[in-house]
């Protein structure tokens, strides 16, 4: 068995107890296999390992791999420049990572032009790192209703990256903070929103996540291994 399949069982046997022990059923939950940095060879075998799913950062490593990746729903996890939104307009699924009205707009702007909606997250920046990308909590429904407006995107919910720590109480309260955020917004009724998806969680902390109600985790390392940055 290679590691990226005994990973991959690992993995998926992780969220299958994590949502048992949350009293949820395994399929609202769908992994997102992190793949930055990995060439196309590797994302092929955990595709035909049963990843149906992935998430990579930079627009660049999208467009570089697209070609000789086999199908797959591809989601864009990391920050998006407003001028790099046409690169990947029309190949992604889901992008997790929208901070704000101006990139919604300019990513309505193109998803008109090949008659598209595009599904994206609002990312939070709900521990209010002064290093991380995301919307401050308290602006979110404004936003949400902003870009409600919009006809070509379609928000489906919200985001989070949480601290890099093993500080379990911290990191509970970061994703319970997303959750109530999203009841928060749900209860706002507002038109072309959802809240029906919860993308947080990530390798060393997925399975916490799952408990306080992810319905995407992300998980690169737990799949492919340490990442390489030299190359
Ligand atoms: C890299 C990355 C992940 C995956 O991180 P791992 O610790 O390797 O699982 C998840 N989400 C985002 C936004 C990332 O940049």
């Amino acid at each position: 068995m290679s590691y990226i399949e005994k990973n991959l069982l690992e993995v998926n046997k992780k969220i299958d107890e994590a949502a048992k022990g949350a009293g949820r059923e395994v399929d609202e939950i769908k992994l997102i296999a992190v793949t930055k940095t990995y060439g196309a060879d590797l994302i092929n075998e955990a595709i035909s390992f049963g990843v149906t799913d992935i998430g990579e950062n930079r627009v660049q490593e999208i467009m570089e791999k697209y070609e000789s990746v086999k199908p797959v729903r591809w989601h864009l996890i990391g920050h998006l420049q407003k001028n790099k939104v046409k690169y990947i307009i029309d190949k992604v699924e889901l992008i997790h990572s929208v901070d704000s009205l101006e990139l919604a707009a300019e990513i309505d702007k193109k998803a008109k032009k090949i008659d598209k909606v595009q599904k994206i997250l609002l990312e939070v920046n709900v521990s209010g790192e002064e290093s991380k990308f995301g919307i401050e909590p308290k602006l979110c429904i404004d936003i949400c209703r902003a870009i409600s407006e919009l006809e070509n995107v379609k928000i489906m919910g919200l985001m989070t990256v949480a601290p890099f720590t093993d500080d379990e109480e911290l990191l509970s309260s970061v994703f319970s903070g997303l959750k109530g955020l999203a009841e928060k917004i749900r209860q706002e009724n507002i038109k072309n929103v959802s809240m029906e998806e919860l993308s947080m969680g990530m390798t060393n902390d997925f399975p916490l996540a799952i408990e306080k109600g992810a319905t995407m985790v992300r998980v690169g390392t737990g799949i492919f291994g340490k990442r390489d940055y030299t190359k």
